[in-house]
């Protein structure tokens, strides 16, 4: 199981509710009744309950990967000001979107981060784990990626900020997962997650698999690398064009055959060992 609560944008719904809250919650006062700290570094502001010292570096760190969004992905980067909201504990985090998100259910209120975006103006709130630079570069990916993108399918979304919210872009516990669910009757396939339209429908095993085909891609041939940068360039352009899983089969790529290869589980690949030798 990813060890982390995954991060989920926001269904548009009730964001407009939830930026009005935003607006109106920018108290000089936390929930554990210390003030909230501002600090700045770059394009953001980190509004915290703590006293937070890492903001420069945290700033050096995401500026960093919006480099490399543009450079793999050709994201343009708008460099929005985005501001941050951090929490020292998960009940600080829990009660806050709480309150000013009425709409969030209880397992929202669980995740220790979220993105929302309105009206072009992104916000982020995350809680102050160990994991934490790593949730702030997976919601920052969603913002580099929703300030540029409209009708961005929610796989995908999903699987750039998984496959970047790492420095190099492994998730191991995806790995095994996939490896597992390889095992059982279960087919990967681009199309089936194309078809998700709610962040509902999407649990760990279609956010593993959207990072196993992100990676895939963004890891095989020119042909593979420019599947992805190619559609969000159309994507941007707002017009009617193929999906990914439709520009893959157009390439000629074997994405099937080479995500298998790659997962298949090991007691299958023991399974097909030839059997020399007598078994005691
Ligand atoms: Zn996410």
């Amino acid at each position: 199981m990813h060890q982390r609560q995954t991060m989920h944008r926001l269904s548009t719904a009730f964001l407009g509710l939830l930026l009005l809250s935003v607006t109106a919650v920018r108290p000089a006062v936390a929930q554990n009744g210390s003030p909230f700290q501002v600090t700045h570094a770059g394009r953001f502001q980190f509004v915290a309950d703590y006293r937070f010292t890492q903001s420069k570096q945290a700033g050096i760190e995401l500026e960093s990967m919006a480099q490399k969004l543009w450079s793999e992905l050709m994201i343009p980067d708008k460099r929005t000001p985005v501001r941050v909201y951090l929490f020292s504990t998960q009940k600080a985090f829990s009660r806050y979107v709480r309150q000013h998100i009425p709409t969030l259910t209880q397992a929202d209120t669980n995740r220790t981060a979220m993105f929302l975006l309105r009206n072009g103006t992104p916000y982020i709130f995350a809680v102050a784990t160990s994991e934490l630079m790593l949730n702030l570069r997976h919601e920052f990916v969603h913002v580099l990626l929703n300030t540029s993108h409209e009708n961005l399918p929610i796989w995908l979304d999903e699987g750039i900020a998984e496959f970047y919210e790492t420095k190099d872009g492994r998730q191991q516990e995806f790995s095994q997962l996939l490896s597992r669910q390889n095992r059982l009757f279960w087919k990967p396939s681009i199309g089936r997650l194309e078809r998700l339209k709610t962040m509902s429908q999407l649990g760990i095993v279609e956010y593993a698999e959207g990072w196993s085909w992100v990676n895939l891609l963004m890891q095989g041939s020119t042909s593979s690398r420019q599947v992805i940068p190619r559609y969000l360039a159309d994507l941007r352009k707002g017009v009617q064009s193929p999906s990914i899983s439709e520009r893959v089969a157009a390439a000629g790529i074997d994405a099937v055959g080479s995500w298998n290869q790659r997962y298949r589980s090991r007691r299958r690949r023991l399974a097909t060992r030839p059997t020399s030798g007598a078994a005691k």
